[in-house]
């Protein structure tokens, strides 16, 4: 198992939750953040400090969310990310953007 990063994230990018984990296996581009389904231990500190709710158990997602799970990997590994370990600014729609998912 392995948590993942939903669409949610896009343009909010509120970067909360590279803070809290233990083994940085986070990844950006400028859009949103990823998460390594290898390199993640499953420990679920990231779940609750997303503001958005963006970040969810690969086994609890929904039929339309299932695509999630390769996009994480594939960006995860592809050289138009980075390794994010510490929090940056979010993106200037993050707080539109969270009032529009109603969080
Ligand atoms: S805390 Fe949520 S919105 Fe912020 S970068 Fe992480 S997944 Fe995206
Ligand atoms: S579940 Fe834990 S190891 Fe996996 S991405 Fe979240 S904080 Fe990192």
């Amino acid at each position: 198992m392995s948590y993942i990063v939903t669409d949610n994230c896009q343009k909010c990018r509120f970067t909360d939750c590279v803070e809290v984990c233990p083994v940085d296996c986070f990844y950006a581009d400028d859009k949103m953040l990823y998460i390594h389904p290898d390199e993640c231990i499953d420990c679920g500190a990231c779940e609750p400090a997303c503001p958005v709710e963006a970040i969810l158990p690969d086994d609890s997602m929904s039929a339309d969310q299932e695509k999630w799970f390769e996009i994480n990997r594939i960006k995860s590994e592809s050289d138009d990310t980075y390794n994010i370990t510490e929090t940056e600014t979010p993106l200037p729609t993050a707080e539109a953007r969270k009032k529009e998912l109603g969080l």
